[in-house]
């Protein structure tokens, strides 16, 4: 079996991107790379051998949504995610945090209309913020629930995944500086309470897990930097940047985050991981600066709404366009030009037009498997021309307006 370890392959000569390969017990990780979501261990509609095809290496499975459906005691009798799934490559999980701290966006962190910003906790607030963890109400029942970061690494454990997220508070936007500190306090403190966990896995359901200690401290500059140099001094495999790209924080300071931080972390060799990025534009700023893996939702949620990726879209377009307006209706065409992914190959955009307006399922597999292969390929290329000194100019080429 594989220890978990990272190489770096190849540094771009003239910007941060590097390419190079994780390798989890589970297999091999190019990065750069893009991590599906698996939210509840199923990327909607596709088999494992579906996925694979579409160059998907690893995906990101939600603690969260596994704790209540099935339940980690489930998963756990199955012999572990991969195997209740039957996937045999690679598994992120996520703390369940930010699912958690979601529910509770109204919550204790909104400020009191005095400035008070001190955490409360009223009947309508779903989230409550200890020192130890988060007491919430879960959304499927109603019961109250306490997670924290030993909770939070045990089920991790239990899944067995690959990658497991340290438990951290997810600040949301806008925020106080003394509050965004006070977060960070305790985040940091969880970070101690999730290398201990980790350090004791009692369970043999993996037995190559690593940790990645997420870096908070929202957009504030000397917190963000005080977290990349704490987390870094910490015996975790990897790291990951939380809170920024996915909770209403202005987009000047997501990349702003990167170049606090990524100087400090790039400087130790482990993998970063960016969380909850993936607009095309998006990936090439980050990887610019030294983001090893990002996931996001886009390709596979906008491809059940009938949002089709394609380079010739443009950056102001997104990269991508409606299937199903009537525009389609007569198109012989494929998806989109030069693809050779399995949808591509064997279907015209009239007939995903059909699908998507009789609401038929082929439609919303073939439009992620598409999707899935665009990122898969989108990522490959930058792998190439970081191998060849070129990203600045691939980014070029895609990013004109
Ligand atoms: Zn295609």
């Amino acid at each position: 079996m594989d220890k978990f370890n990272f190489k770096i392959h190849h540094r771009d000569k003239n910007s941060n991107a590097r390419t190079g390969i994780i390798t989890t017990s589970h297999g091999k990780i190019r990065t750069p790379g893009f991590v599906s979501c698996g939210t509840a261990a199923t990327i909607k509609s596709l088999t494992p051998e579906e996925i694979k095809a579409c160059s998907i290496d690893v995906f990101f499975v939600n603690t969260y949504h596994m704790m209540f459906r099935p339940g980690i005691d489930v998963v756990k009798n199955a012999g572990g995610v991969h195997k209740f799934m039957n996937w045999e490559g690679s598994v992120m999980t996520d703390s369940g945090g930010f699912q958690a701290f979601s529910l509770g966006e109204n919550g204790p962190r909104k400020q009191t209309k005095a400035g008070n910003e001190k955490t409360q906790f009223n009947e309508k607030t779903l989230v409550k913020i200890l020192e130890d963890g988060i007491e919430f109400t879960s959304a499927w029942d109603g019961k109250k629930i306490f997670l924290g970061p030993k909770e939070s690494i045990e089920a991790q454990q239990e899944l067995g995944s690959d990658i497991m997220m340290s438990f951290d508070e997810c600040t949301f936007y806008p925020i106080k500086h003394n509050y965004a500190k006070e977060a960070l306090k305790r985040t940091h403190a969880w970070l101690e309470v999730c290398i201990e966990q980790h350090k004791n896995n009692k369970n043999k359901i993996n037995l190559s897990q690593a940790l990645y200690g997420v870096v908070q401290g929202s957009i504030f500059e000397d917190l963000r930097m005080e977290s990349a140099r704490f987390i870094k001094s910490k015996d975790v495999e990897g790291f990951a940047i939380g809170s920024v790209a996915n909770a209403k924080e202005p987009r000047e300071f997501v990349f702003k985050v990167l170049d606090w931080t990524l100087p400090i972390l790039n400087y130790s060799e482990r993998p970063v991981h960016f969380l909850g990025i993936g607009e095309i534009e998006d990936i090439f700023e980050s990887i610019q600066r030294g983001i090893d893996t990002l996931d996001c939702v886009i390709p596979t949620r906008m491809g059940r709404l009938g949002y089709i990726f394609s380079k010739e879209m443009g950056l102001s377009k997104k990269y991508r366009y409606d299937i199903t307006k009537s525009e389609f209706k007569l198109d012989n065409n494929i998806l989109s030009r030069g693809c050779r992914c399995y949808t591509c190959s064997n279907f015209t955009r009239s007939y995903i037009h059909h699908l998507f307006k009789s609401r038929e399922l082929l439609g919303y597999r073939l439009a992620t498997i598409h999707n899935l292969s665009f990122f898969g390929s989108v990522m490959e290329e930058i792998r190439n021309s970081i191998e060849e000194n070129n990203f600045l100019k691939l980014k070029k080429e895609w990013i004109k307006k």
